[in-house]
């Protein structure tokens, strides 16, 4: 493994240049508790200067460009990101323990991101309308402006690219700023995609603090939207100081979703598939199925088979190609999920597996499966963010639904069964922005993805996602 000897910087105005907001900052790697890399932080004038230079770039090339031009741009970035797999890949792994088969995978979906909104640009339809009066009423689709793209730490690379791709192809210039735990994957990306012809502004990369560089990014007048990807309560904040300057925001946030597995449905294939459902990337998943509702007839049974393919998931160092389960991201998230199992022990729960961490200095938890889990108990009603799920069992349809729906999150969800008009039904029910029937898998670059509820508003992802970063204007021209 390589230890970077130099300090990566910020990526501004087409160049990589130091920040001078402080000292640089080590970063960890997961899997080894050491530092292996130092980063740079920008101080809230270089949000300022940032923003200028953005709106310049827009101004000057990036918003005249025709639309063939912006898409060939966006299919040589999706390219040169595909040369640079195992390099960002690498990236991602140390920066926070990914397994590194799904750091590369993670590299392969934002290449296929960039692929998809290039193809989109010439499918950004606006409409004719016809208007009482006649003439001709038609709208157009046009870009918002300097857009900032503010993600977390537990997809780096496809969060930032699936903010970046679509607000590029919108004809947008965009500020992203990567979480201060896993900044290298979007500078790489910011590189990268100037090397692929982006012209000099119009992706820009901002590393440091949220809680230093957030309130500037968010206020700033030339911001015309905040798309941010994060917790609840960051989301929250950036909610209010957005309404200074009304400026728009997308926001996607925490999720306690629900994994409903009726006694009809194939529940040996919802037990062997469950466990990476929730437990994929160690749990650092918004869309984790943690809480687990079980029809009784099959309750034991699934307990059991989901217990054993749980056991049988490989924890360990992340440059291992066997490797399933990589470290938690800190040692602070590590601890915070310690602190839950210790509630669940002293509220009755029981674990039926997992808990310990590895002979490892590294932030390893092994996948906690709870059972004898209470509605009121914390483990059931609040985001965890890592490795620990809750089964219950459930013997009416009616009582099961509205307890999913009695939470305050409502981001995605799966349904298991084999009666078409139960899968119908519930889905019609359940109040979240994503679901999947007998499968775990709902994120598709085609499909919208986001929440409802405190899970947010907002969507990434498909041709909603380019319609967010778009204005919506109408023109009638008399007959
Ligand atoms: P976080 O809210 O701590 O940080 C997210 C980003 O916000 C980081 O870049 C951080 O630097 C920045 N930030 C921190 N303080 C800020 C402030 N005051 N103003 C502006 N920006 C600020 O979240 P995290 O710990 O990185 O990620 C975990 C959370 O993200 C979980 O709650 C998870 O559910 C959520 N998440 C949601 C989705 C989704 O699509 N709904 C996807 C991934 C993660």
């Amino acid at each position: 493994m390589t230890t970077d000897s130099m300090p990566y910087r910020l990526f501004l105005d087409g160049a990589y240049c130091l920040g001078n907001g402080g000292p640089s900052r080590p970063l960890i790697n997961p899997s080894t508790g050491e530092a292996f890399a130092e980063v740079e932080s920008a101080g809230v004038d270089q949000v300022a200067l940032a923003a200028e230079s953005a709106q310049r770039a827009l101004d000057g090339v990036w918003r005249d460009l025709v639309p063939g031009k912006r898409a060939e741009i966006l299919f040589r970035i999706a390219a040169v990101l595909r040369e640079n797999t195992e390099e960002l890949a690498r990236l991602e792994s140390l920066q926070v323990g990914k397994p590194i088969g799904d750091s590369r995978d993670e590299v392969g979906l934002g290449a296929r991101i960039f692929e998809y909104y290039a193809g989109g640009i010439s499918r950004f339809y606006g409409q004719t309308i016809p208007v009482a009066r006649g003439g001709l009423d038609f709208t157009l689709r046009q870009p918002l402006g300097v857009v900032a793209a503010i993600v977390p730490w537990n997809f780096p690379f496809a969060i930032a690219c699936w903010k970046v791709a679509p607000a590029l192809a919108a004809g947008n210039a965009v500020l992203l700023k990567p979480a201060s735990l896993s900044p290298l994957t979007a500078l790489k990306l910011g590189e990268l995609a100037h090397a692929a012809g982006l012209p000099a502004g119009v992706l820009q990369v901002l590393t440091g603090s949220g809680g230093v560089l957030g309130d500037a990014l968010v206020t700033h007048p030339l911001i015309r939207k905040v798309s941010f990807t994060g917790s609840t309560s960051v989301g929250r904040r950036i909610m209010n100081l957005a309404s200074q300057n009304l400026t728009r925001i997308s926001l996607e946030l925490g999720g306690k979703s629900p994994n409903i597995v009726f006694a009809d449905a194939d529940w040996e294939k919802a037990a062997d598939t469950s466990p990476l459902s929730v437990f994929a990337n160690i749990g650092q998943d918004c869309c984790a199925r943690s809480r687990v509702y079980v029809e009784r007839p099959i309750y034991e049974a699934f307990v059991a088979r989901f217990v054993a393919a749980t056991r049988r998931l490989i924890v360990g160092d992340p440059f291992d190609p066997a490797t399933q389960l990589g470290p938690m991201v800190s040692a602070e998230q590590r601890s915070s999920v310690e602190e839950y199992l210790q509630d669940a022990r002293r509220s009755g729960s029981r674990i039926q597996c997992g808990g310990g961490r590895l002979d490892s200095k590294g932030f390893y938890l092994e996948p906690v499966i709870l059972t004898e889990v209470r509605p009121e108990h914390r483990c059931w009603r609040e985001e965890i963010f890592g490795p620990v799920a809750a089964v219950v069992p459930f013997d009416d349809e009616a009582s099961m639904l509205s307890d999913v729906n009695a939470s305050p999150y409502g981001l995605s969800g799966s349904v298991w069964t084999r009666d078409l008009s139960r899968a119908l039904r519930t889905t019609r029910i359940i109040q979240s922005g994503v679901l999947s029937v007998n499968t775990h898998s709902s994120v598709h670059v085609e499909a919208p993805f986001g929440g409802f509820k405190q899970s947010g508003f907002g969507r990434d992802l498909g041709m909603a996602a380019m319609e967010g970063y778009s204005e919506l204007k109408n023109v009638y021209v008399a007959e």
